[in-house]
């Protein structure tokens, strides 16, 4: 059993927004070091068009989730702006791609890890969305046309997607309630442990389950550490 975990998610990198990438290689080189393992959930990428995409002004960053993963597992849920980042990309760092949800035995607990937006089930467009997306079919006919092309239409589905996100109500970003007991019922599991929504809390729930949630970077950490014998803990550092 790992002695320390972290759980990160939504840095959500974009050469444009240099102080978050600088604030991640950071915890990469210090905190991430001293852990035994790091799972991302998603979004930790603001967009990824495919691993042919050479993402040089993200060099840095890539490099150092390649030297954290020579001393830490490094492990890796799409969220919904990364989802096209696959095998070549995880070799090339050295990283773990996972399949959602996944289950970790934490102590007495038993953990599911998602990236949140499954239990967004309020917002019908976006499962819509996510549905057509997720799609094998649709993603290699989409990753076969030229990266020029794929950054036309994404930038086109951002600006839909923003469009559409300013006249959603609050709630219908949030996770629903009966998805959330929906999951844990299923996966018959004490606690969910999430990103997407940029809403970092932790929920006590019916029963003593929980639900934990990462914060995005803006541009400082939020994660989420797990030790041996202690209970999750949240930590916001995002100022
Ligand atoms: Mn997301």
């Amino acid at each position: 059993m790992a002695d320390e975990i972290l759980f990160i998610s939504d840095c959500h990198l974009d050469p444009r927004r240099p102080q978050v990438t600088r604030r991640l290689v950071e915890f990469l080189r210090e905190r991430a070091t001293t852990a035994d393992a790091l799972y991302i959930l998603g979004d930790l990428f603001e967009a990824w068009l495919g691993d042919d995409d050479p993402a040089d002004e993200l060099a840095d960053v890539i490099a150092a989730l390649a030297r954290v993963a020579e001393h830490t597992e490094l492990a890796f849920i799409a969220g919904n702006r990364d989802f096209l980042l696959g095998r070549a990309f995880a070799e090339r760092v050295g990283m773990r791609l996972l399949h959602e949800p996944e289950i970790l035995e934490l102590g007495q607990r038993r953990v599911a890890l998602l990236h949140g937006d499954l239990l967004c089930t309020d917002d019908h467009d976006y499962q819509a969305f996510r549905r057509q997306v997720r799609d094998p079919a649709w993603q290699s006919e989409f990753l076969a046309r030229p990266l020029a092309e794929r950054r036309q239409i994404a930038a086109r589905l951002r600006s839909d997607s923003a469009d559409a996100m300013a006249h959603k109500s609050e709630e219908i970003m949030d996770v629903n309630q009966a998805a959330v007991q929906e999951y844990l019922d299923r996966l018959q599991v004490d606690v969910l442990l999430h990103g997407h929504t940029h809403r970092p809390a932790v929920h006590d729930l019916p029963d003593g389950r929980m639900r934990y949630v990462l914060g995005d970077w803006q541009p400082g950490p939020s994660f989420i550490s797990w030790r041996a014998g202690r209970d999750l803990v949240l930590h916001d550092e995002r100022v």
